[in-house]
């Protein structure tokens, strides 16, 4: 095996101190194809090298007896300081004496003169400073084998240990991940997906270099670099599209950045590295957008989100959680009918007041916090539905929101049939929606929960339609009873002939598949009458209601009843 620093590949700074030009000659010779290397005549004249910290020193030669200051006085004023103590010192002395003085001193070895064979002093140079190291550093795999670029841990311990010997500088953490990089491995074969990373990897160590930046690679295709702070990253992303665009032309690539300017140094390098790749993730699929910071913006999100997920525990306890319900009526008979409803979750926080669901559905549904939340409202509908049929005599039914992670949810089937039978209710009376992109996600497991879940009476409303990306081929083979046309429809209706066509073929789309559609969002009188004119049979929008809670509910249960 390889030693780390030959391994490694990167180039260690070496200080030689000594008085006599020919020694320094001799050891600059020596050390300077593996390290870079820098001289001093005397310990003032490398004290003030050191103290300014241009580079990260990874060993000092001293000569003991030099004018000015001696290898003595400095060896003393480096185990005296924090910072400076923590580079290793190799003292050159022909005194057998001084070199007791000098280990006793805080030196790390010695070499003596005249020079020891040149592979000695290289091994020795070599063994102090891996000695040094981190053992952390030297234990972690350090590179990936196909870019050349160091591994995530190793990438990690290494920004440690360059914030440890140089704290102050300002500096960016930059992540970089291919959009869609399966595709260019299922399309143009792995080879090509390689070559793609290769590319990146080297221009990377080309940008960089002028600003002392490392990089990595990690989960295949997210690469990450740590540089000093005023890259222009759009000149950055530009340079690795023209690259790719030699090297790779056919694979079409296009990448994603998230840069964490200006890391804070107060919390860790992981730390860091997550703040860039939430900026990155971020504009995931959007197209608009190849770049994203991480700002105060993205972390007052992040740390609302934290306290939404930790909250949501004692929210389900305290019944800070509150399903309200909006009306669906039937349009097509001379004046319209309470036909269902939908219940909508309502969140009211004793410190954040009403939380939309558009706050924190999307998170719940992304961590998996959305089947705790949806079985609480499943069950506040199905005994809400229970009372008012007791109350007014009156079937209403409602239809609850079904997430895709729900779907998978083996005792789903379970779970709806126990809430009818503690509320007495028949299965026409608790329908679900189910989100159409929850079609294109595993269409043959939907497809057999769905037809499990209507063999035992439930009805299913495919919500969001046209939002998503279900084909039509998709519509003939999963079965549905209701299509929710997505608001958007509604919204653009108006706006010129081809989006009315496009609420026209929705409405023929459900006529050929025999199921009613329900239109969601319709705000107005006109767009109502549109719809009513076009065969369109059930409507749900603030024209009729805004989603309320259940006792101002009642009034439509009553107006019904006449
Ligand atoms: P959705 O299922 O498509 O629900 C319809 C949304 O449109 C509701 O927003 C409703 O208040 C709103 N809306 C209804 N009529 C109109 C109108 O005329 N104009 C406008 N501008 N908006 C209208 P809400 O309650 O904010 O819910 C947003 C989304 O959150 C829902 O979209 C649904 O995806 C999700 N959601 C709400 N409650 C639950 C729940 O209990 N479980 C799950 N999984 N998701 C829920
Ligand atoms: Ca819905
Ligand atoms: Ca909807």
């Amino acid at each position: 095996m390889q030693s780390y620093i030959e391994n490694s590949g990167l180039r260690r700074h070496i200080l030689i101190v000594d008085d006599e030009m020919i020694n320094r000659e001799i050891l600059g010779n020596l050390l300077q194809e593996n390290y870079e290397v820098h001289f001093a005549e005397n310990g003032k004249q490398a004290l003030d090298i050191l103290i300014k910290r241009e580079h990260i020193y990874s060993l000092i030669l001293l000569d003991l007896l030099m004018p000015v200051m001696d290898g003595f006085e400095l060896l003393d004023i480096l185990k005296n300081d924090d910072k400076l103590r923590t580079i290793p010192v190799i003292v050159m002395t022909s005194e057998k004496d001084a070199e007791v003085t000098s280990i006793k001193l805080g030196a790390a070895d010695f070499i003596t003169k005249p020079y020891d064979m040149p592979e000695v002093i290289l091994a020795r140079c070599e063994r102090i400073i891996e000695l040094q190291e981190d053992k952390s550093l030297i234990r972690a795999a350090e590179k990936d084998h196909l870019t050349g670029l160091y591994t995530k841990d190793f990438f990690t311990e290494y920004i440690k240990q360059i914030e440890k010997y140089n704290p102050k500088k300002s500096r960016d953490l930059l992540v970089i991940n291919i959009e869609h990089f399966h595709l260019i491995n299922e399309l143009y074969g792995r080879k090509q997906g390689d070559k793609v990373l290769i590319c990146i990897a080297d221009i990377l160590q080309k940008l960089f270099d002028d600003t002392h930046g490392i990089g990595c690679r990690t989960e295949a295709d997210y690469f990450y670099v740590y540089s000093e702070n005023g890259t222009d990253y759009d000149k950055t992303l530009m340079s690795l599209l023209d690259g790719l665009d030699d090297s790779v032309p056919d694979a079409h690539v296009r990448l994603r950045m998230g840069v964490y300017p200006d890391v804070d140094k107060s919390l860790m390098a992981e730390n860091w590295i997550d703040r860039a790749k939430t900026a990155c993730d971020r504009i995931r699929g959007d197209y608009s957008r190849h770049i994203a910071y991480y700002n105060n913006e993205f972390y007052e999100k992040s740390k609302y989100q934290e306290k939404l997920i930790n909250d949501i525990d004692r929210a389900i306890a305290n019944n800070d959680l509150i399903v309200y319900y909006q009306p669906k009526y039937s349009i097509q008979c001379d004046t319209p009918t309470l036909r269902s409803a939908e219940a909508l979750i309502r969140w009211n926080h004793p410190e954040l007041g009403m939380i939309s669901p558009g706050d924190f559905i999307p998170l719940f549904e992304s961590n998996g916090l959305i089947q705790k939340l949806d079985r609480y409202v499943w069950k506040e509908a199905a005994s809400q539905i229970g009372k008012w049929k007791k109350e007014y005599g009156m079937s209403i039914p409602v239809s609850v929101n079904v997430s895709r992670m729900d779907i998978y949810y083996p005792k789903l089937r379970d779970e709806f049939k126990g809430l009818l039978e503690s509320n007495g209710l028949e299965t026409n009376e608790l329908m679900l929606e189910i989100t159409e992109s929850a079609y294109a996600d595993n269409a043959d497991q939907l497809t057999n929960v769905i037809e499990n879940l209507r063999s035992d009476g439930f009805m299913i409303e495919m919500d969001d339609f046209g939002s998503g990306y279900s084909s039509l081929n998709m519509l003939t083979t999963i079965p549905i009873d209701a299509l929710k046309m997505d608001m958007k429809f509604i919204r653009n209706m108006q706006k010129d002939d081809k989006s009315m066509k496009l609420v026209e073929l929705v409405l023929d789309i459900a006529k050929f598949l025999h199921v009613p559609v329900i239109a969601e969002g319709v705000e107005t009188e006109e767009q109502l009458m549109l719809l009513k004119e076009r065969g369109c049979d059930i409507i749900q929008g603030y024209y009729f209601s805004k989603p309320v809670p259940p006792e101002e509910f009642t009034q439509f249960i009553i107006q019904a009843k006449g």
